[in-house]
């Protein structure tokens, strides 16, 4: 879309062309898990037109409350291999002891049709993304503390003491990379986080380039 605003002081006449992109933008989110990614994307989506979460693909098994299809498309080891020979993943990696990958059509599609896309995925996929498709923005969502985050990991209760464990050392390493993405969020109290994600997605929305 191209808009023209014409502009008339004393004698001069200016046309200021703004190109504004009538496609969708990517962001990507990561955070250690349990820091509370899909609480924030849930509360995002549903007060933010024009946005959707993509629906990654995992061999890990379903929670409580977990629905196929809309949290994750719950896939056995056979099929996920099969859709990396069939290039069917924008990216995908290994994370414990499961299988985690992007499909690459309906983030296209969407994107497209002008909606911004929401990759939540963790720091080596994002950063694969980066490498493809450089215009995409990384958001890392960070814990107030280490403590916390256990904290909120136990409370959750959808994993096993030694999945927590793991988890709790994937996230020591994954904050080490916190500062290669575009923005940090620190989810201490939620509003106030969720303000500021909205508020990078705002802003993304009125860049010119
Ligand atoms: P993730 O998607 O990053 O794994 P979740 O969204 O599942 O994390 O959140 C993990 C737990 O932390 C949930 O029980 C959630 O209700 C809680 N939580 C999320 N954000 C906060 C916050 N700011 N303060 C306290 N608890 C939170
Ligand atoms: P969980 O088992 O807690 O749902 O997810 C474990 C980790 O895998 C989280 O950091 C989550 O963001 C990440 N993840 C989820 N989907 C994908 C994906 O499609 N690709 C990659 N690289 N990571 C993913």
């Amino acid at each position: 879309m191209i808009l023209t605003i014409r502009c008339v002081c004393h004698n001069c006449v200016m046309d200021i062309l703004l190109q504004r992109n009538a496609k969708g933008r990517l962001f990507v989110i990561s955070g250690p898990s349990g820091v509370g990614k899909d609480t924030l994307i849930d509360r995002l989506i549903s007060q933010t037109d024009g946005i959707m979460r993509s629906v990654s693909a995992t061999t890990r098994s379903p929670r409580m409350n977990e629905v196929n299809g809309r949290d994750y498309h719950f896939v056995t080891h056979a099929a996920f291999a099969r859709d990396i020979a069939s290039n069917r993943f924008l990216e995908y990696e290994k994370y414990g002891e499961n299988y985690y990958g992007t499909p690459v059509e309906p983030v296209q599609a969407n994107i497209e049709q002008g909606s911004d896309v929401i990759l939540k995925i963790e720091v080596k996929g994002a950063l694969n993304v980066r490498r493809l498709m450089p215009e995409a923005r990384l958001i890392f969502i960070a814990p107030p503390s280490l403590t916390e985050l256990e904290r909120r990991l136990r409370l959750r209760d959808t994993d096993s003491a030694a999945a927590v464990t793991n988890r709790m050392e994937i996230a020591k390493a994954e904050l080490k990379q916190a500062m290669q993405y575009d923005y940090v969020v620190i989810n201490d109290v939620l509003d106030q986080a969720l303000a500021q994600l909205a508020c990078v997605i705002s802003a993304e929305r009125v860049r010119i380039k």
